[in-house]
């Protein structure tokens, strides 16, 4: 019993030791701990037998080595297999390359010219480094930041642009006073552990004779497809540029923008687009707005007001969670909300296919509630997943 007693005290101790129990089964189960016994356990066995025998190592002997033993094994053996059949050969080895805290770098770069930026990253393919690409339009915040960390994260080099892509604003729209701070910007950028800036003029991304665009169809059409029409071709045409230029193994965008993030899916699937494409979550203030460049351009007041939409997005998740899988339910509390507040404008609020991008009448398994409102003159968008979170590389 005693023996027991302090053997179940040690593997409660030495918290690893249970893990590869559990991961190797029954065999080796019976091997480590004997080994334990045997080597470290020595000295504490001797002592812990004359003082503390009675309490601790008596639960410890009953509980953890019991659970441990039957439960996860057990787990382990029916589910992660069938996983990694189906799933995980796709999602391939995007690893961390680094876990060191991000230091801004001294080799910082500022690049403005296309040129520039492939001899760069011709130097870093040389080296086989693996090219993380944050595409921006400036006027950073931290939800910029936390693409640029994970890029940090997952890449040995982290290119940044900065480029407010006219094409992607239609003509009764806010280019012109678009916030724009490439100074304030560049030292964000280097803090948050990026190699360099790319942030061209309109005329080094769009020369003259400029003629060219990429139209991702279906699932631009519907949402801010409809009140922007020329919006993604413009993004679109703008990102497929910039993976022309920089040629990254990665690129980051943020689930903020979702139907650009589908887009850009779409686009790398369509024209076999060697990058994959790391979907962020959503950064939002404090009161759950999400962050925005244009928030700046809140008043006071109007920022209280933006706050429903996320405000109903919520209730409208809390509402699925609870068994509603009507969609036009989902979708009127989000509506409700955003109807009591009297400068705000609805643009749509539409339940969706995730993948499709197209409404669907109940949510069955998935679903994300996309929302777009005019606040004065500020135009915000927002949504919220229903259902499963789904991987970032999707
Ligand atoms: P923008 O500068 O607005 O074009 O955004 C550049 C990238 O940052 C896009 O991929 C956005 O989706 C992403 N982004 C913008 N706001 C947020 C946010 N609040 N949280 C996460 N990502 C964001």
């Amino acid at each position: 019993m005693t023996r027991i007693a302090v053997w179940g005290f040690l593997m409660a101790k030495a918290k690893k030791t249970p893990k590869k129990r559990v991961k190797t089964g029954p065999k080796k189960a019976s091997k480590k701990p004997v080994k334990k016994v045997a080597k470290k356990p020595a000295k504490k066995a001797t002592k812990k037998q004359a003082k503390k025998a009675t309490r601790k190592p008596a639960k410890k002997a009953t509980r953890k080595p019991a659970k441990k033993a039957t439960k996860k094994p057990a787990k382990k053996a029916t589910k992660k297999p069938a996983k990694k059949a189906t799933k995980k050969p796709a999602k391939k080895k995007l690893k961390s390359v680094r876990v060191q805290p991000i230091k801004p770098k001294a080799t910082f770069k500022l690049l403005r010219r296309v040129a520039d930026v492939k001899k760069y990253v011709e130097e870093a393919k040389k080296k086989r480094k693996r090219i993380a690409l944050v595409p921006t339009m400036g006027a950073l915040h931290e939800g910029h930041l936390s693409l640029i960390r994970e890029a940090h994260r997952l890449a040995h080099v982290v290119l940044v642009s900065v480029f407010v892509n006219p094409t992607q604003f239609g003509p009764d729209e806010d280019l012109d006073r678009y916030p724009r701070d490439l100074a304030g910007d560049r030292r964000k950028i280097r803090a948050s552990g990026a190699d360099a800036i790319f942030a061209p003029d309109a005329g080094e991304m769009y020369p003259d004779g400029f003629q060219t665009a990429v139209d991702v169809m279906d699932v631009t059409r519907d949402y801010c497809g409809a009140s922007r029409p020329s919006h993604f071709r413009g993004a679109a045409t703008v990102v497929a540029k910039l993976f022309n230029i920089v040629r990254p193994d990665i690129a980051l965008f943020g689930q903020k923008d979702y139907q650009q993030l589908v887009t850009i899916r779409r686009m790398v699937r369509d024209l076999n687009q060697d990058v994959d494409i790391i979907g962020m979550p959503t950064v939002r203030e404090e009161d759950g707005l999400a962050m925005s460049s244009r928030n700046t351009h809140l008043s006071p007041a109007q920022r209280l007001q933006a706050t429903s939409m996320f405000r109903g997005l919520r209730k409208a998740k809390r509402l699925f969670e609870s068994g509603e899988r009507d969609a036009a339910e989902l979708a009127a509390v989000v509506l409700d909300l955003l109807r009591e507040e009297r400068d705000l404008e609805i643009d749509y609020v539409a339940v969706v296919d995730p993948d499709r991008m197209e409404r669907i009448p109940e949510v069955e398994r998935d679903g994300i509630v996309l929302a777009a409102v005019r606040v004065g003159d500020v135009r915000l968008i927002d949504n919220i997943r229903l259902g499963p979170t789904k991987s970032r590389r999707r």
